[in-house]
């Protein structure tokens, strides 16, 4: 059973952008413990979330989530419902004392910094960065950035999972009142950081760190405490941070798969070596595109092209549907699955997050190469 699943899931590419692929061995020690999970004759899925076992799960996957990133000792680490999502209405929540009363500054690079300033301005004023840009497809320089000086913090997605926009540096904070929030759904894990850049660092795990269900939350402690007056018990920090994450019953499955994944990730080799093969298989699809004569076509300047999700059109810039269509199709026939383009862009997208192996892109840019060879006009 077990070899025949190795087989099946070593044959299929799994593209899809989130819930995404998770490494084999993480779900092969999940279906070991499925049942019976350690000695206590139960699954994790039947635990109290108040029981020692438990604990001892989300006291793990802090600690190896804390070593991985290496978490300074003044930020707090909450493991928290409702996704990204949630969590980019929360900051404002969090961030800002006075109900419609505070700024906050958004750059708006693609459509989830969007989603996060429409949600913020239903409790603050926005101030948008960034002038309002066409396309998705290039990250305005930070010293063009107008800032308000009087915003309570400044937020932005590093990793744009549709439009396959990525930061390749990290925005350095305003001034000492001012500081940085930042979505890192899809690209959390993936590289090394220095999180003390940052005043709240928030991720939700299905798409690098574990599976749907479950988002973390890392913020540094002098930011808690001063929650808007109508923040929900459940989106507030504060209150989180104090019941350590379980306030309520928390994503309790998720939170195990999170720390089998972090487990997974440190016995890697750590963010150095997920940085490695993330910059190894995007290379190895880049490169195809861009020698491709246009063929291929990436419009995202080359300076914040996604790590993460390589989007592009076949047959020129505009892209020829039916030989879009085509390449999915033989994608499936080769068990490449989940390379359709998000349907506000269209073409292709090739998501590649830390579960897959850097023979996985090679196999994927090899296929594009004959895919163009045979269908070039
Ligand atoms: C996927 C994604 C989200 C949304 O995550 P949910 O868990 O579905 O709420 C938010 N931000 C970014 C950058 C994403 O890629």
């Amino acid at each position: 059973m077990a070899e025949k699943m190795k087989k099946i899931s070593n044959h299929v590419i799994n593209c899809n952008a989130g819930p995404a692929r998770v490494p084999y061995d993480v779900l092969r020690k999940a279906q070991e413990e499925l049942i019976y999970y350690e000695n206590t004759g139960i699954s994790v899925m039947e635990m109290s979330h108040r029981s020692p076992e438990f604990d001892n799960i989300i006291r793990t996957a802090e600690k190896l989530l804390r070593e991985i990133m290496t978490i300074p000792d003044n930020y707090r680490v909450l493991f928290v419902h409702g996704g990204g999502t949630a969590q980019f209405a929360s900051i404002p929540l969090n961030l800002c004392p006075e109900y419609k009363g505070c700024k906050v500054n958004y750059a708006i690079t693609g459509t989830w910094s969007e989603k996060a300033a429409k949600e913020a301005e239903k409790y603050c004023h926005v101030c948008r960065v960034t002038p309002k840009l066409d396309k998705f497809t290039s990250i305005p320089d930070v010293d063009t950035w107008k800032i308000d000086p009087d915003g309570k913090y400044l937020f932005y997605t590093d990793n744009e999972t549709i439009a396959g926009v990525e930061y390749q540096y990290q925005v350095k904070p305003f001034s000492d009142t001012m500081p940085v929030a930042i979505d890192m759904t899809s690209n959390f894990l993936s590289r090394p950081i220095d999180v003390s850049n940052y005043g709240v660092i928030i991720a939700g795990t299905q798409k690098n760190a574990g599976i749907a269900g479950l988002a973390i939350v890392i913020v540094r402690d002098d930011l808690l405490g001063k929650p808007m007056s109508i923040c929900p018990t459940i989106l507030d920090y504060t209150i989180l941070n104090k019941m350590n994450s379980l306030y309520n019953t928390p994503p309790c499955y998720p939170i195990y798969m999170t720390r089998i994944y972090l487990q997974w990730i440190k016995d890697q080799g750590g963010l150095e070596v997920m940085g490695d093969r993330s910059d190894q298989r995007a290379r190895l699809i880049y490169d195809t595109v861009d020698q491709s004569n246009g063929f291929y076509y990436n419009g995202v300047n080359p300076n914040c092209r996604s790590r993460m999700n390589a989007v592009f059109r076949i047959g020129g810039q505009k892209g020829d549907e039916q030989l879009e269509k085509q390449f999915i199709q033989e994608c499936k026939e080769r068990k490449i699955i989940g390379v359709k383009g998000h349907r506000l862009v269209g073409g292709i997208r090739v998501s590649m997050f830390n579960a897959m192996p850097v023979e996985d892109a090679k196999f994927i840019s090899d296929f594009m190469i004959e895919f163009m060879e045979l269908n070039r006009k």
